[in-house]
């Protein structure tokens, strides 16, 4: 539509919202969906979480703005958690909190990027990635690594698509969609040719406490120290602490991109509600002892999710260590016929579809990653919901 601005209809709409929406009207319409589209942990905020957020509604300090980067005790609550949990140090001025971990991304962008600049985004990547680096002008550059890698990033083939243009790589791990732990070695070789080369390292640590087996998350800003005058950590409590409609995420980066960031901040949305805040400062400074609780009960799921789906002829999924994702070649469902409508997908896009209209399962197309020939299964879902879930994909799969 010639009103809308040419970055805006450059912009492609969230296909994992969009999958989760869909589900969501279907269910609403009164069908009975199975959803394994949302990054959406389904365990309630914890008590003590919902209790500091109710107490903090009655108190009319709370009523007011806070200062645009976040509440003091906020920011200084994250570089405690950040020592904590990353092993580094950094100041409560070098955080901003922003709107989700989504706005913490938007604004990293914003404040980097000149037009033409180039990012490499390790593929699969986590959807808005490459949107947000168009939104700012910037040009994403698709490195892939496929499951016969463990989808890890390989120095070689990010090398290779280094230009005099790239400004930034993107490191995700735990990663979205993958599931994928990066191991320590990719991680510090990653450091030091960002290093070698001058070039931003953005990492998105959101899902850091979710490890399975021998996994472990690699801080990049604790393995290479010395990477940390070109490092933005992007985190939030969503996932970690079953907050993801609280809305409350951060990025930690050299202090002129910090102030950067929230100058940007003052003019878009001044801060974050303040009441979230305080739920947020009860998170982070709270044990994590409800954390590897939920840790727990995800990786129940994990084992039962990538059995059943290796167990559905045409399918393959590497076993996951991290996030709460199963990725799963689908390539051996498509071009045959399926279902009691003999259906046939020439797509994982079109076997997404297909899958949620007719056995009313919804999973998230890998073209929304990247990766063509995929499907992304959230296993944040109760236990008996995937049990049904993966029946009904076997069912439908196996005709
Ligand atoms: N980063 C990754 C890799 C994610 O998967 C998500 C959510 O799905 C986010 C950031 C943003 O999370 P939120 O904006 O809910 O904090």
């Amino acid at each position: 539509w010639q009103t809308l601005s040419d970055r805006i209809n450059n912009v492609a709409p969230s296909a994992t919202l969009a999958v989760d929406a869909k589900a969501k009207a279907m269910k609403a319409a009164g069908l009975d969906v199975i959803g394994f589209g949302a990054g959406e942990p389904n365990f309630p905020t914890p008590d003590y979480v919902v209790d500091a957020a109710a107490a903090a509604c009655r108190d009319p300090k709370n009523y007011k703005y806070t200062p645009t980067p976040g509440l003091p005790e906020l920011r200084e609550a994250i570089a405690a958690k950040t020592l904590r949990d990353s092993g580094y140090e950094v100041t409560p001025e070098q955080v901003v909190v922003t709107n989700g971990g989504k706005q913490a991304v938007y604004s990293t962008f914003q404040v980097l990027l000149n037009d033409g600049d180039e990012v490499i985004i390790p593929t699969p990547y986590w959807t808005s990635y490459p949107e947000a680096v168009k939104l700012a002008g910037g040009k994403p550059v698709l490195v892939f690594a496929g499951g016969e890698r463990g989808f890890e990033p390989d120095l070689a083939a990010l090398e290779a698509a280094r230009t005099p243009h790239t400004k930034a790589i993107i490191v995700n791990s735990p990663n979205n969609p993958t599931g994928a732990v990066w191991s320590p070695d990719t991680i510090r070789a990653i450091a030091q040719w960002a290093i070698d080369h001058h070039i931003w390292i953005i990492s998105d640590e959101i899902y850091e406490h979710l490890n399975y087996d021998d996994a472990k998350t690699t801080y990049i800003g604790a393995a290479v120290p010395e990477c940390r005058d070109q490092l933005i950590v992007l985190n939030g409590v969503a996932k970690t602490y079953a907050m993801p409609g609280w809305r409350v995420g951060w990025l930690i980066a050299p202090l002129p991109v910090a102030k950067a960031a929230a100058k940007l901040q003052g003019h878009m949305t001044s801060n974050v509600a303040n009441v979230s805040q305080r739920a947020a400062i009860a998170a982070v400074s709270g044990s994590l002892e409800v954390v590897h609780a939920m840790r727990e009960a995800f990786d129940v799921r994990r084992r039962a999710i990538v059995a059943a789906l290796n167990d559905i002829d045409g399918v393959t999924c590497p076993t996951p260590t991290g996030a709460f994702y199963a990725f799963a070649d689908v390539t051996g469902l498509l071009n045959r016929p399926l279902g009691e409508n003999g259906t046939v997908s020439s797509s994982s896009s079109e076997l997404s579809a297909a899958l949620l209209d007719e056995a009313h399962v919804a999973a998230v197309p890998g073209e929304a990653f990247g990766a063509p020939g995929y499907l992304r299964f959230s296993y944040a879902l109760a236990d008996d919901q995937l049990a049904e879930g993966m029946r009904r994909f076997k069912q439908w799969a196996s005709r």
